[in-house]
């Protein structure tokens, strides 16, 4: 098709393209046509500093050429081998994936969150089959978390919303209560992981279900999705001794925390826990395309290899790990690494929490400012001493004042009960000291209008 100036962007996306979970908004919908570092600018010319770097993805920024070029040198050289053979970019990537966990870890690749999660709730369900534990196939996840939109990644998810209308989903999978410090203040107060109430929930329910029958824990070390939830620093710890003492899996959802969101390579490596099964997605490639993985510790991979022709994992996926999302991969983590993205995410991260605290944590409708990293959730309520969420259409006017002023804000939670009440900041790690400002500043600006 010729793109013609008359060419009607906004009356063809509304014909033709279904967006995600909202409908066509001519308010709210802006097509984009260009983004380079933090900013993004739409076909009308206006440019909006993106503070949610996508979804939660674009962690090095837009617009790198060198990644353009590395995907394009790989095209040439070699566009695509499936992983039933072998290619050299899934080495290197894969040994580097290893080297940033901490440990020897086999890697399993897919294209997005959802397809990672998914093989990893296969291979803890084959693992123990194939070990003679063959009653293990439950999974526990915690309620508010997201971990993807297939029928086991939803079924893993802890938001009914999102769930509702496709049920059934997989069976198999169980919730417990999330460790919401800010809704349970003994969750604050108690730095002793035997104790903790949000780690004995996932103890008991182990026990009542039968310890023979779970296989895995599933979490991600901060819930993001779900309202930005950050764990008593002794949580993961005390879960992990739990799942050790059940001989449960813990497989640690890094699709988001992973790649220096908060500050780290991984998430998890801020509580001291080295988990079984890691999935990770979205800052692999920093969005320049579709690539996750799943990476499991050797002894687990180890069951797949040695009991003959019927026990490997029956699981292909045709475009997962392609030798082009591999090179880009890499690259990202190059860059990365040169750039001292994981500090900068620490240090900016942390001085933007500071700054918003210093200047909200007064205002009557901030609940709590939290966060770690370039991670960071501001939880809007009616009341501060009842912890009402705030009425939507109020936080709805925040968000829109950030957007009149070019600054792309997210909100996440979960409209159940109306919980769907904080805001989100999580920039490319990559924005500089003068646009951290733009964003601390303008989100300020923003809460202190609402009427
Ligand atoms: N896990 C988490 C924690 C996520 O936030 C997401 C996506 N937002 C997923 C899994 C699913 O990833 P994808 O959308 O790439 O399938």
């Amino acid at each position: 098709m010729s793109q013609s100036v008359e060419y009607n962007w906004k009356a063809n996306d509304e014909k033709y393209v279904w967006h995600s979970m909202k409908p066509y908004n001519p308010e709210a919908t802006f097509i984009v046509e260009q983004a380079e570092g933090a900013w993004v600018t739409d076909i009308d010319g206006n440019k909006y500093l993106d503070a949610m770097a996508g979804l939660w993805c674009t962690n090095i920024g837009y617009g790198r050429k060198e990644m353009a070029e590395v995907a394009y040198e790989q095209m040439i050289k070699n566009s695509y081998t499936p992983l039933s053979y072998g290619h050299t970019p899934s080495i290197l990537l894969s040994q580097k994936i290893s080297e940033l966990l901490g440990d020897e870890y086999v890697v399993f690749y897919s294209n997005s969150g959802s397809e990672a999660n998914e093989v990893a709730f296969k291979i803890a369900r084959q693992y123990y089959q194939q070990k003679g534990e063959t009653n293990r196939y439950k999974i526990i996840s915690r309620y508010r978390a997201y971990h993807g939109n297939t029928m086991g990644s939803l079924a893993a998810t802890g938001q009914a919303q999102r769930k509702y209308k496709y049920e059934p989903l997989a069976p198999g999978f169980l919730h417990v209560a999330p460790p919401d410090q800010y809704r349970n203040p003994e969750e604050m107060q108690n730095n002793d992981p035997t104790t903790l109430p949000s780690v004995n929930t996932i103890d008991q329910t182990i026990t009542w279900e039968m310890s023979e029958t779970v296989a895995a824990v599933i979490m991600e070390p901060i819930i993001t999705g779900g309202g930005v939830i950050v764990p008593n620093e002794a949580y993961l710890k005390g879960v992990k001794e739990v799942c050790e003492k059940h001989g449960t899996l813990l497989i640690v959802d890094e699709v988001i925390c992973g790649f220096g969101r908060t500050g780290k390579a991984f998430g998890f490596q801020n509580y001291g826990i080295k988990p079984d099964i890691v999935t990770m997605a979205k800052g692999l490639t920093s969005a320049y395309m579709p690539l996750s993985a799943t990476a499991v510790r050797r002894e687990i991979y180890e069951q797949f290899t040695s009991n003959g022709d019927y026990e490997f994992l029956r699981h292909v996926n045709t475009f997962g790990g392609s030798p082009v999302a591999c090179s880009v991969a890499l690259k990202n983590i190059e860059i990365m690494e040169r750039e001292n993205l994981f500090e900068q995410s620490v240090k900016l991260g942390t001085e933007l929490m500071q700054y918003l605290q210093n200047n909200l944590n007064d205002h009557p409708y901030v609940g709590d400012i939290r966060g770690k990293g370039l991670l960071l959730g501001i939880e809007l309520v009616e009341d501060k001493a009842t912890k009402k969420p705030l009425d939507i259409h109020k936080v709805n006017a925040v968000i829109a004042y950030c957007k009149a002023k070019g600054l792309i804000i997210g909100k996440n939670g979960v409209t159940v009960a109306n919980f769907n009440n904080v805001l989100t900041l999580s920039p490319p790690l990559s924005i500089t000291f003068e646009e951290m400002n733009f964003i601390a500043n303008t989100f300020i600006e923003a809460v202190n209008s609402i009427k």
